[in-house]
C-alpha cells in the first residue's frame, strides 16, 4: 500500500512537458504559453478619442454652461483609421469619432452628448478640463511591457490581448492528447442492446470530457476484449497518437484483469491508500504515461482527478495543482475509513456569504448518479474517522 501523496509524487516525477509548439492564434486556444509574449509597441499606439464628439482646447469651451453655450466652428472629421497628421487652432473644434488619432493643438475631446450635434457649427453646452475623454498612448500597455507571461493559458481575454500587440503565432504547449480505452467483456457501446451480463461503456466518455476540461485532446479507441495479447498490442499501436494512455478496468484482483496482466512489468500496479480508487497503476510505456485506472466508473473518474489531472497539468508546463479548493461547513455527519483517504461526492452551496457542502446519500463506487448530481468531492484526510455537520471541510470543486 502507498498513499496518494506517494502516487502522486511518483508520477508528477516521470511526467515531462511537452515540447513547445508554433501555432497560429486560432489554433492555439486553450494551449498555455511557452514564451513571455509582450507589446512591440505601446498600446494604443496614440492619443486617441475615447468617445464620439468634438476636439477641442479645452480653454476655448471653459465657460460653456447649460444656458450659455460656446459656439465653435467645425473644420473636419476624423475618423478611427485616420493618419493622424490633423490639427486645430484654437477656436476651432473637429468632429471626432471613438479610436481616431486626436489632433494636434487639442486636448480635450466633449463627448457629442454635450453640444448640439452641429456639423458646420457646433454649441457646447459643458465645460471640461484637459483631457477629457482621451486615451493616451501606453495608457494600457507600455512598450516592451510582458502581456502574457509563459505558463499563460490562452482563453479568450489571453488570446485577444496577444493579437492585439501584433502577434499572429505564438510558441505553445500543446495540448496533450490522451488515447482512452476501456477494457471488459461486459461493455457495450451506447445505442446497442444490451443481452444478460451487459452494461453500455461509460466510462471513456467521461474521462475524454474530463480530460478536456484539463487542457487535453482526447482520443477515445474502442473498447478492448479481457485478452491481455490484445491489450498490450493495441497500446502499443496508440503511441503514436498519445502524450498520455488512461485504461480503465482490468486492474483489480479478480481472474480477468487483462490490463495488470498485459501491462505487468512496464506499469508499477499499487493499492493506493485512498476509496474510492484503491488499485492504481502508473507506468511508462516507451516513455509515453500509461495510467491504469480502476473500472468501477466513480474510481475511474477521481483518479483521474486526483492523479491524472495534475499529470495533464504538468504536461502542459502548468504547476500541476489539485482541484481548485475551497473550504465547507458540512451538513451533515460523515464517517470514514481510517487509513484511507477518503473523497465523498457532495453539493456545494453558497449562501449567507459561506461554502456548505451535503454529502451524496449514496458513496458506492459503481454509482454514477451520485456523480452526476454532485458539483464537488468532500475530502477527508487519512488519519479522519468521524467528522460531524458543521465541522469545516476542504471541497474539491468538479468543474462546471
Ligand atoms: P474491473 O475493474 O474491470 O473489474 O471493473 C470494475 C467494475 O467497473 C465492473 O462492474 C465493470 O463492469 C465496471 N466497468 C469497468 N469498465 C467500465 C466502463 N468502461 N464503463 C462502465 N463500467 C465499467
Ligand atoms: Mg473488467
Amino acid at each position: 500500500m502507498r498513499s496518494v501523496d506517494e502516487h502522486l509524487q511518483e508520477i508528477l516525477g516521470r511526467v515531462k512537458t511537452l515540447p513547445p509548439l508554433d501555432l497560429a492564434l486560432l489554433e492555439a486556444q486553450g494551449t498555455v504559453l511557452a514564451e513571455p509574449v509582450s507589446a512591440p509597441v505601446p498600446l494604443p499606439p496614440f492619443d486617441n478619442s475615447a468617445m464620439d464628439g468634438y476636439a477641442v482646447v479645452a480653454a476655448d469651451i471653459a465657460a460653456a454652461a447649460e444656458g450659455s453655450p460656446v459656439t465653435l466652428p467645425v473644420v473636419g472629421d476624423i475618423v478611427a483609421g485616420d493618419s493622424g497628421v490633423a490639427a486645430i487652432r484654437p477656436g476651432l473644434t473637429a468632429r471626432i469619432m471613438t479610436g481616431a488619432p486626436l489632433p494636434a493643438g487639442a486636448d480635450a475631446v466633449i463627448p457629442v452628448e454635450w453640444t448640439d450635434g452641429g456639423a458646420a457649427n457646433v454649441r457646447v453646452f459643458r465645460a471640461a478640463p484637459p483631457g477629457n475623454y482621451i486615451r493616451r498612448a501606453g495608457e494600457d500597455v507600455r512598450a516592451g511591457e510582458v502581456v502574457a507571461p509563459a505558463g499563460t493559458r490562452l482563453t479568450a481575454p489571453q488570446l485577444g490581448m496577444v493579437a492585439a500587440v501584433g502577434r499572429p503565432r505564438v510558441t505553445v504547449r500543446p495540448k496533450p492528447r490522451v488515447v482512452v480505452v476501456s477494457t471488459g467483456d461486459e461493455l457495450r457501446e451506447p445505442g446497442s442492446a444490451l443481452s444478460p451480463g451487459q452494461i453500455w461503456e461509460s466510462n471513456s466518455f467521461m474521462l475524454i470530457a474530463a480530460v478536456v476540461e484539463a487542457g487535453g485532446v482526447g482520443f477515445r479507441h474502442a473498447t478492448v476484449e479481457d485478452e491481455p495479447g490484445d491489450v498490450l498490442e493495441m497500446l502499443h499501436d496508440q503511441l503514436v497518437r498519445a502524450d498520455a494512455i488512461i485504461t480503465t478496468g482490468g486492474v483489480s484482483m479478480g481472474t480477468r484483469d487483462v490490463v495488470k496482466e498485459a501491462l505487468t512489468g512496464t506499469v508499477g500496479f499499487h493499492k493506493v491508500r485512498m476509496r474510492p480508487g484503491k488499485p492504481q497503476g502508473f507506468g511508462l510505456l516507451e516513455g509515453t504515461p500509461v495510467f491504469t485506472l480502476p473500472g468501477n466508473p466513480v474510481s475511474a473518474y477521481v483518479s483521474f482527478q486526483v492523479f491524472v489531472r495534475p499529470a495533464l497539468l504538468a504536461m502542459q508546463g502548468l504547476p500541476p495543482e489539485p482541484l481548485p479548493t475551497v473550504s465547507a461547513v458540512l451538513a451533515e455527519d460523515v464517517t470514514s475509513p481510517t487509513g484511507l483517504r477518503h473523497y465523498l461526492r457532495g453539493k456545494l452551496s453558497f449562501s449567507g456569504g459561506s461554502y456548505s457542502v451535503a454529502p451524496a446519500e449514496v458513496q458506492g463506487s459503481h454509482q454514477l448518479a451520485s456523480l452526476s448530481s454532485a458539483n464537488a468531492l468532500i475530502e477527508l484526510a487519512e488519519d479522519t474517522e468521524a467528522v460531524q455537520a458543521g465541522s469545516t471541510v476542504n471541497v474539491l470543486r468538479l468543474p462546471s
